[in-house]
């Protein structure tokens, strides 16, 4: 009797959910007739993620089949980061070719070489994100490459551009109107948020943008079923979408919430997608990228960084608000970091090819090559010049008011 009850209990949820789903899509195919018709041109900005690759494989299902009238036009534009899970960039690397196939234009979209990740922290000597500062990161390898990609897309076509893409609230969508930007809340996509309300209103793309987020109300669950249990199906368009699904825990990743983003991105708190792709056997040899975020926990103590020594001028003559900051990170540490990268790439590559296995590409030969470049020829970020003192030297006391406390022993601390 038990069993019985409980299998009910499956078939009725499972039809309820399959009830929601179509529901969702139904919505979806509104709010792409309802604003879609307007634009000649459509573009998708895709990272690879769950959210936005859900997104880009139903909306072309949804074209294919007939549910919305096709654009003119349709580009997609892949925002390559270069920081992305493995298991995520081999899906998306499928699913381009799925796409070419079809005869859709992608376009690769990525920061030029001295604005990478990897580049800008260990070359150039900026310290990592962290939750405290600006994060450059995302305006740097996601918004401006896609603005540039955009604009020369622009450039040689008529008309505006709805840019679609995987912004997802679920069902907080219905009440909520505003977009949340942050990538850590409800396990949305970093980077999605950004280029809803950045992109619109860039230099350059000002009002020839608009931008929609078809898959605003769906709920993580649905975008797992679809990406897991429908794309695949040939009826739904045959993707590879699968492995993204398989990448949070298979049929166990309608219980997670992960974000996506990049490897070990220091923001998160935790490495909750990179952990469950440790779980699959066939994904273990990648457990060498857990120590990436003790690299870029370490960059950032003092010991390793610059500091303002006395008080900071602006251009405009007024007192910088934070003196004394801590800024870039000392041309030794930066190689010492990249040895350590380097060493975990290639402790995970020595396995791949002995396991038959992707290699992952963190940092590659040319990426390597800039970075010891740029610190041979000892490059600091703007504003500052490398005679600064390193940030664990006891200095007077600066207040943000310009007053100034001496050392009370500094014979102690020079000597
Ligand atoms: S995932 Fe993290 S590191 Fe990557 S762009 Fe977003 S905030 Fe920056």
């Amino acid at each position: 009797m038990k069993e019985l009850s409980t299998r009910q209990g499956d078939i009725f949820s499972a039809g309820a959910q399959r009830l929601q789903m179509t529901e969702s899509i139904e919505l979806t195919v509104q709010s792409l007739q309802a604003y879609g018709a307007d634009h000649d041109h459509w573009g998708i900005a895709w990272s690879g993620g769950k959210d936005s690759s859900a997104t880009l494989t139903l909306v072309i299902w949804l074209i294919d089949t007939g549910r919305i009238k096709p654009p003119k036009t349709l580009t997609v534009f892949y925002a390559d980061t270069r920081q992305e899970l493995l298991p995520l960039a081999s899906a998306a690397s499928k699913i381009m070719d799925e796409l070419e196939e079809r005869g859709i234009r992608v376009e690769v979209v990525m920061a030029p070489m001295d604005k990478r990740f990897m580049v800008y922290i260990l070359g150039r000597g900026v310290p990592p994100p962290n939750n405290n500062t600006l994060r450059w990161c995302t305006r740097q390898i996601k918004i401006d490459p896609m603005t540039q990609a955009l604009e020369k897309r622009l450039a040689d076509l008529d008309g505006n551009v709805l840019m679609i893409t995987g912004v997802r609230q679920g069902e907080s969508a219905i009440r909520d109107k505003r977009i949340e930007m942050s990538c850590g809340k409800d396990g949305a996509e970093c980077g999605q948020g950004w280029y809803q309300k950045i992109l619109p209103e860039a230099k350059g793309l000002k009002g020839r943008l608009a931008t929609l987020a078809p898959l605003l109300h769906w709920r993580v669950c649905h975008v797992w079923e679809w990406l897991k249990h429908w794309a695949p199906l040939v009826e739904f368009g045959d993707w590879s979408t699968a492995t993204i699904a398989d990448a949070y825990g298979g049929d166990e990743a309608e219980e997670i919430n992960a974000r996506t983003g990049c490897t070990a991105c220091p923001l998160a708190s935790e490495d909750k997608a990179l952990d469950t792709i440790l779980l699959n056997p066939a994904w273990a040899y990648l457990a060498p990228l857990k120590r990436i975020r003790a690299v870029w926990r370490e960059l950032r103590e003092p010991q390793h960084r610059l500091r303002k020594a006395g008080i900071e001028r602006l251009k405009d003559g007024s007192i910088a608000a934070n003196p004394q900051r801590m800024g870039p990170i000392l041309l030794e540490s930066r190689l010492m970091a990249l040895e350590r990268l380097l060493g975990i790439q290639a402790e995970i590559n020595e396995a791949a090819k002995r396991l038959g296995r992707p290699l992952v590409d963190m940092i590659n030969a040319e990426e390597e090559a800039r970075i010891r470049e740029l610190i041979a020829a000892e490059t600091w970020p703007d504003g500052w010049d490398g005679d600064e003192p390193v940030a664990t030297t006891p200095l007077d006391k600066v207040y943000a008011d310009g007053s100034v406390q001496p050392l009370l022993f500094p014979e102690v601390a020079h000597g």
